[in-house]
Formats: structure tokens, C-alpha cells, sequence
């Protein structure tokens, strides 16, 4: 048997530079930042990311000959869970959403030709991407009723359509479009493709940066009216949309796991030290017992999220089937996060429901981690259709609860 959760000492050694450099460069630096003051907040930023390039930090989930780390998924999950401790980290590392996902994307589904022009930037550091699939019309949850479509027209694509919540299309240099080409295919799931779309581009307009409970962060509404693309602006083939979609969202849900998973962890190590500091009834609260109880479900539910990543991390790895272990681990993380910091706020009282504290923003972050990439229910749905399967298959459902040795 190899199961051993212990760290090479080349990878403990790389988790501790992470945290260090976190430390030393990028905590110092975020009290400091001033978004008023847009120049020396744009010298900051980019401040960080250089040092983080001179480190030897940058693009940790990067082939080398891209200019990255080549770390494998199990060894993303320990660089994520410390940079993202911070609110720049994963950004300054150069591994956010949603360039990340877009570079995965890229470097598995684009032509020689696409990757130079698209992904190399990307992972220089030098452009931005977006991902735009969801639209108002229609359910996102259901990538099959897409209506943006597509239509040849010669050596051009004329696409015509609307979507929303595209995270960081404002400042985006291109976007990975996804519209129906197909008319009749032969799976509901193979009617749609992907498009490369340099922004700006005529037809391609931005309405709005939707306003959210979190402020107006960059999750824009497009609107796209014949908008020409040329044929080599295709990503993968015809009627490969929503394949692409899914093998680009196993790996980006599974990042977003491991930076939750930071989040999670700030929240429980605030939710104890305010425990251990704060006096009432006699006692402080780490004595009181319905205290310990949020403690110890936090504690629990850490501990859960953290081996589930790490195992549906080693699962990609391995070339294994991933699905169902990225939607357990996506669902379980998204909420437990919520729970964890819900109960930070509670044990820091009126404290915690202030913006003195960094807790109300992260509560008010971590509620779309339950629907995004992916509703609570759908992924529910998915995990049941599995385990339903599994036990007709087998006449066990042991295949759908990770397939694991025990
Ligand atoms: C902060 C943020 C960033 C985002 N970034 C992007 C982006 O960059 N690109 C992009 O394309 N999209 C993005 N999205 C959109 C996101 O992916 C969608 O919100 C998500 O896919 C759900 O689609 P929807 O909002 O249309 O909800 P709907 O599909 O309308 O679903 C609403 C609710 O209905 C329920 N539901 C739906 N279907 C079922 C079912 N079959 N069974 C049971 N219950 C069901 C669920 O509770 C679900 O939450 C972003 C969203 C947010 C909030």
C-alpha cells in the first residue's frame, strides 16, 4: 500500500517559500493598497507579481515550457491553499480564476497556432481572459439550452447572442465564447462550440459590470450582435462546447476547492482565537461548550474537504475518471466553507458582522461557491445518477463513494 500524506521535502520546501513570500511580499503589501489611488495601486500590484516571477512563483500549474512550475493537481492544492490566505495571492502567483482554467483549456484544446497567440500571453502575465457561457434567457445550470448562436458564412462565424456574469471580461484581451452551432446533433450535449474572441471586437459589447452582493467586481453582461470570427478561431471542433466546458470546469472547480479550503482555514483559526480571548458567563468562549461544538464541525469539516481534494486531485493526476470525486469535493467545500465562516461570525458576535474583521466579506465571497461552476443541486443530481449506477453496474454502490480501497 501507498497511501502517505507526507510531503517530498522538494514540495515542503515549495510550501514554504509560498508562505513566505505571502508573508514578506504580498500581506504587507495589500494593507497598503489604495484603490483610489490607481497608479501606485497598479505599481503595487504589479510589484508583487514580479517578485513573485523573480521567486520562481508563477504560473504553478504551467508546463514548464510555458513558463511555469509544472506542478501536478495534488501539488496545485498545496500552493492554492496558502496563497489564497490572501485575497492577491492566487492573482500574483498568476494562478486565479478564470485565466487559470482558461490556460488548462488552452494548452489541452488549442492548435500551435492559437496556443502562441492566446496562452502564451496568458501565462506571461501579459493579458487577461474571460469564459462566457451563462446567459440571462436561459438556466445555466442546463448548458444545452444555449441561444447564443452561430452561423457560417463563408471563412466566418457570425455569432449573435447575450451573457452575464462574465468574470473579468472588462478587462479581458480575449474570451472563450461558447454558442450553439448544431441544429440537429446527435446528443443534446453536442450542439454547442467554443470560440476564441479578441476583445474589443465589433459586435462584441460590454452592458454592464453586474452589481453583487459583493460590489461590482468585473462579472459583466455582454451583448453580441454580429460578431464575425474567422474559421481558425474555433477552440477544438464543432459541436465540442460542452465538452471542453466540462473537462475545463473539473480541474477550475477542483482550484476553487483548494483556494476555499484558505478561506475555510482563516475563518476557523479567527473563530478560535476569538474564542480563546473573548471572557462571558464565568469563562471564555473556548470553555463553553456550545463553542466547542461549531469548533469541532469546523474542525471536521476541514478535515473532510481537505482529503477530498487531495483525492480527487490525485484522481486527475492519474488520468483516472475525476467527476463525481470533483462534485463531491465542489459541493462538500462550497458549503462547508459557508458553514465555517457563518460560524466565525457567530462566535465573533457584532465584531463579526462588521467589515472590521475580513469575515463579512469572505461570507459575502463564499455565497456563490454554492451555485457557480456548478448548483449544489445539479451536482446533488449528478452524484445520485451516479451512485444509482454504480450500485445497477455492481450491485454495490462502493464505485460512486470514491472507489477506494476500503
Ligand atoms: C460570481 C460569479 C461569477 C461567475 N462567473 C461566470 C463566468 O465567468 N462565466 C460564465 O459563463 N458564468 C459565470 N457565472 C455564472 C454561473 O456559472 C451560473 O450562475 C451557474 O451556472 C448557474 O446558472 P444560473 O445562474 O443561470 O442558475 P439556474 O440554472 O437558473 O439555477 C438556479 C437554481 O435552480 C436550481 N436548479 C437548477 N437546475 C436544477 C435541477 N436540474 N435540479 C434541481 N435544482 C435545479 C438550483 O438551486 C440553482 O441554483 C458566474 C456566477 C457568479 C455568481
Amino acid at each position: 500500500m501507498a497511501i502517505d500524506f507526507t510531503l517530498t521535502p522538494e514540495l515542503e520546501d515549495l510550501r514554504t517559500k509560498v508562505r513566505g513570500f505571502l508573508d514578506e511580499v504580498v500581506v504587507p503589501t495589500e494593507k497598503t493598497l489604495d484603490p483610489d489611488d490607481r497608479d501606485a495601486y497598479l505599481t503595487s500590484l504589479l510589484g508583487m507579481r514580479k517578485a513573485a516571477f523573480e521567486a520562481g512563483l508563477w504560473c504553478p500549474h504551467m508546463p514548464e515550457e510555458w513558463g511555469g512550475m509544472g506542478l501536478s493537481h495534488v501539488e496545485m492544492a498545496m500552493v492554492q491553499a496558502e496563497a489564497a490566505k490572501t485575497y492577491y495571492g492566487p492573482w500574483v502567483l498568476n494562478c486565479q480564476a478564470p485565466d487559470e482554467g482558461n490556460m488548462h483549456t488552452l494548452l489541452h484544446w488549442a492548435t500551435p497556432e492559437q496556443a502562441e497567440k492566446y496562452l502564451r500571453p496568458l501565462c506571461d502575465g501579459k493579458a487577461w481572459s474571460c469564459f462566457a457561457m451563462t446567459e440571462p434567457e436561459v438556466a445555466g445550470s442546463d448548458p444545452t439550452l444555449i441561444q447564443t448562436r452561430a452561423y457560417q458564412d463563408g471563412d466566418e462565424w457570425v455569432i449573435n447572442g447575450h451573457k452575464w456574469f462574465i468574470s473579468n471580461a472588462h478587462r479581458a484581451n480575449f474570451a472563450i465564447l461558447i454558442a450553439r452551432t448544431e441544429d440537429d446533433p446527435d446528443l443534446p450535449q453536442a450542439a454547442n462550440s467554443a470560440f476564441l474572441v479578441d476583445i474589443p471586437s465589433e459586435g462584441w459589447t460590454e452592458v454592464r459590470q453586474v452589481e453583487t452582493m459583493h460590489g461590482s467586481t468585473g462579472h459583466s453582461e455582454i451583448l453580441i450582435e454580429d460578431l464575425r470570427v474567422h474559421n481558425d478561431q474555433m477552440l477544438g471542433g464543432r459541436g465540442e462546447g460542452h465538452l471542453l466546458g466540462q473537462s475545463r470546469l473539473g480541474p477550475a472547480r477542483l482550484a476553487h476547492c483548494m483556494r476555499w479550503i484558505a478561506q475555510a482555514e482563516t475563518a476557523l483559526d479567527m473563530m478560535v482565537d476569538r474564542s480563546l480571548n473573548r471572557f462571558s458567563h464565568g469563562s471564555i468562549l473556548a470553555e463553553k461548550q456550545g463553542v466547542q461544538w461549531m469548533i469541532a464541525d469546523s474542525a471536521m469539516e476541514l478535515y473532510q474537504a481537505k482529503l477530498m481534494v487531495l483525492h480527487a486531485a490525485y484522481k486527475i493526476d492519474r488520468g483516472d475518471d475525476f467527476k463525481s470525486e470533483v462534485s463531491m469535493a465542489k459541493h462538500f467545500v462550497a458549503n462547508s466553507l459557508n458553514r465555517i465562516i457563518d460560524r466565525a461570525i457567530q462566535v465573533h458576535g457584532a465584531l463579526g458582522y462588521s467589515t472590521d474583521t475580513p469575515l463579512a466579506g469572505m461570507f459575502q465571497h463564499a455565497r456563490w461557491a454554492r451555485f457557480a461552476d456548478g448548483a449544489d443541486e445539479i451536482h446533488q443530481m449528478r452524484i445520485a445518477q451516479r451512485t444509482i449506477a454504480a450500485y445497477k453496474d455492481f450491485g454495490t454502490t462502493k464505485a460512486a463513494t470514491g472507489d477506494l480501497p476500503i
